[in-house]
């Protein structure tokens, strides 16, 4: 990995180091490995320093392990998810998918992002002793991206709903989620589960500490989210049973509480010329379907084929007017995927939000229907699995 001065010029300029930019870096590296590249990125040098970063639990699909697994990218330490548990909290309507029904080794899997972002790093940094004209540049707080001059300027600067420089279509869904480890008292193990409280989604996954170790996400208004962080270890466990109640077993502990504010950001347009936005910089979802990274990586893959295409071909073929059409092409070939990603989730986070009584009833029927009608069922977990492609 080298921290260097800014060349004049490159093909392509990666802004942005977190997973998102550093797969696509990878993929198009991996494809093209002569591909003149740029990645600027804020993260420091070492992984050392981000041992103690981000914890928090993502749910990656099946369909992202299997793109992963083409760089090497898979971390060691994750868990999976052999069955989901959905319900409502005091009302009626439930449902169970298990791996069964899917014909799947697992329906999901549960890794930090530390660790997904660490990986990514290291699988980077092989494809870089193979790859003669990329510059892994790490920069400051301020970047240098205004110094260099590309052909195509790929931005995954992602970011935090709230702490992003750009808000154009979306909602505000007065949520935060709280997150943290809890102990649970003989869990079931490999077992996820969803419930819907009055105040959104609550999840427990599983985590590769252990099978009574998981990770909870509980979304709720920022107030109550706000005053369950401060809440003294005894009384969060009591609350969190109350909602939760006895069938996922007693809660013993809590640790690493942590809060996020939750929202939908997301460009209508994701080009401009020889601009393109992927993962979290050109869409930043709520986490109730779990699929912001999962649809990030499905980005940087397509993404990299374009490039790899433009920028293996002769310099004509590079030309600006080409550069642009390609990354039409690929904004083209994201609608479909992103759209229904985008709505699917806006849609769970609204209507498992609401309380009123007629959402609260069509709510219980869906969750019955999908017990019940299996190929409603099965659509809505290969979606969540795989996404459209
Ligand atoms: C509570 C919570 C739970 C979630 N759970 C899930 C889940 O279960 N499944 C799932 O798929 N997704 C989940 N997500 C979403 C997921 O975290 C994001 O979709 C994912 O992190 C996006 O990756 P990214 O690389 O696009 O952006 P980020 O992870 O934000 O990384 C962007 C990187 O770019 C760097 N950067 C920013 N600006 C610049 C710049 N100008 N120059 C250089 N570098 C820059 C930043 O330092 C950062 O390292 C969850 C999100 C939250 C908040």
């Amino acid at each position: 990995m080298s921290s260097m001065r800014s060349p004049l010029s490159c093909d392509i300029l990666i802004q942005g180091g977190g997973p998102v930019g550093l797969a696509c870096a990878s993929w198009t590296l991996q494809k093209f490995p002569e591909a003149k590249i740029v990645l600027l990125d804020r993260n420091p040098v070492n992984d050392d320093d981000l041992a103690n970063a981000d914890s928090r639990g993502i749910a990656l699909s099946h369909g992202s392990k299997l793109l992963l697994n083409t760089i090497h990218a898979w971390p060691k330490e994750s868990a999976q998810i052999h069955r989901v548990h959905v319900s409502q909290a005091g009302r009626f309507g439930r449902a169970l998918m298990t791996r069964e029904e899917l014909n799947q080794d697992a329906l999901g899997h549960i890794i930090r992002y530390r660790d997904i972002h660490i990986t990514l790093r290291q699988a980077l940094r092989a494809i870089q002793t193979k790859s003669p004209h990329f510059v892994w540049q790490h920069v400051g707080k301020q970047s240098e991206e205004t110094s260099i001059d590309a052909k195509c300027i790929v931005h995954a600067e992602g970011g935090l709903f709230k702490k992003q420089d750009w808000v154009e279509s979306g909602r505000d869904y007065g949520q935060s989620a709280l997150i943290g480890l809890v102990e649970v008292e003989n869990a079931a193990p490999h077992q996820a589960w969803e419930r819907f409280t009055a105040e959104g989604p609550l999840a427990v996954l599983p985590s590769h500490y252990g099978p009574n170790i998981l990770n909870l996400v509980w979304c709720g208004s920022p107030e109550s989210s706000q005053y369950r962080l401060q809440l003294a270890d005894v009384d969060f466990l009591n609350e969190l049973q109350n909602e939760f109640g006895s069938r996922i077993g007693r809660f013993l502990k809590i640790q690493d509480r942590r809060l996020y504010e939750l929202g939908l950001n997301y460009r209508k347009e994701i080009t401009n010329g020889n601009e393109v936005w992927i993962g979290n910089a050109a869409q930043t979802l709520h986490p109730v379907a779990g699929q912001g990274l999962n649809l990030g990586l499905r980005d940087a893959f397509l993404l990299a084929e374009k490039l790899a295409g433009v920028f293996s071909g002769s310099i004509e073929e590079q030309s600006p007017a080409n550069v642009v059409n390609a990354l039409q092409s690929y904004a083209q070939s994201r609608k479909f995927d992103r759209t229904s990603t985008i709505g699917l989730t806006d849609f769970m986070a609204r209507v498992f939000t609401s309380n009123l009584a007629p959402v609260v009833m069509a709510r219980g029927l869906a969750l019955s229907a999908l017990q019940w009608i299996p190929p409603v069922k099965t659509a809505l977990a290969r979606q969540m699995m795989f996404g459209r492609r």
